[in-house]
């Protein structure tokens, strides 16, 4: 891949970046010059991780590894604490650390599912850019959120997934308005179907064993499913100057899907509507 911007002497934090979309954001900065901050809960693919942005950064900086969950704030304190320690200061904040779970609005467990989502995707999100903004005022930095194109599209049976990323775009645009005199940008990337691990169960077509973002992407109007680089490649335009005039908006890489009027709740494929 060839070097499209360059990002030397910032520092970007990606949640999630032990694998998928946050793996490739972190390594594609690492690649563009950044000091780099590789995060999750799965130590090992923390560190493989790391590894890959050192192998790629043009002036061999090592990404700093820190093993958080999101979900507790004791450990978002911590990640920016040794980020500044080490670094100094915070340029690029990416929330992308999240989950997808199929859960029916009748299940049982439903609440619970629906709260483990929610503090996932939207809650630790929230606190994380919270603590960081003192540190981004200083940097005029940027915020980018991982969203979804189902915050504007309904999946039967991930509805608190949905609810998650359709409250997260609104925050996106909430406090791009409210952060604008400090300096700070904040918008938003809503993918659809990108081969990660995320979705890894969730299998479709009559035998069962379709990886949905296979299906999907066949059916979307550049043919094929996205993968970690083409998410990554919108972040790096986000937080780049190139982007300057761009705040709270939502920017849709899906292929699309949502241009295409695509359902993934019922499947009209096939039929003949007039
Ligand atoms: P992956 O499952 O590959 O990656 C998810 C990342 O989030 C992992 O690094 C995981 O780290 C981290 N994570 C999850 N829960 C926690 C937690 N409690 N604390 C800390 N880290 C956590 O999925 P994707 O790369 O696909 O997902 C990244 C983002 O992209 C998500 O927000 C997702 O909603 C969004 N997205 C993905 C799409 C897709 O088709 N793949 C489509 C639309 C949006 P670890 O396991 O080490 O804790």
């Amino acid at each position: 891949m060839s070097l499209t911007y360059n990002f030397s002497g910032k520092v970007a934090l990606v949640t999630g970046s032990s694998s998928g979309i946050g793996a490739a954001t972190a390594i594609l900065f690492a690649k563009s010059g950044a000091n780099v901050v590789v995060t999750g809960r799965n130590a090992t693919k923390v560190s493989e991780v790391a590894k890959q942005c050192l192998n790629v950064s043009p002036k061999g900086l090592k990404a700093l590894e820190v093993v958080a969950d999101v979900t507790r704030d004791e450990d978002l304190i911590r990640l920016v604490d040794t980020t500044v320690q080490t670094f100094g200061k915070i340029d690029i904040l990416v929330n992308n650390a999240g989950m997808a779970v199929r859960m029916g609005f009748e299940d049982k467990d439903y609440m619970n599912g629906y709260k483990q989502q929610l503090q996932t995707n939207l809650d630790s999100v929230v606190f994380l850019t919270h603590i960081c903004v003192k540190h981004l005022e200083i940097t005029k930095g940027n915020i980018i959120n991982i969203s979804s194109n189902r915050s504007v599209q309904t999946r039967k049976s991930y509805s608190a997934y949905s609810m998650s990323k359709a409250a997260l775009d609104m925050f996106t645009k909430c406090i791009a308005v409210e952060l604008g005199h400090k300096g700070i940008r904040v918008n938003s990337v809503n993918p659809g179907a990108v081969k990660t691990d995320i979705g890894r169960d969730d299998t479709v077509g009559q035998s069962g064993v379709i990886p949905w973002y296979e299906k999907f992407g066949k059916l979307y109007p550049v043919g094929r499913h996205g993968v970690g680089d083409d998410i990554a490649n919108a972040v790096l335009y986000l937080a780049s100057n190139e982007s300057s005039f761009i705040t709270g908006s939502v920017l849709v890489a899906d292929g699309g899907h949502l241009a295409a009027n695509m359902s993934l709740t019922h499947n009209f494929v096939g039929k003949v509507a007039l």
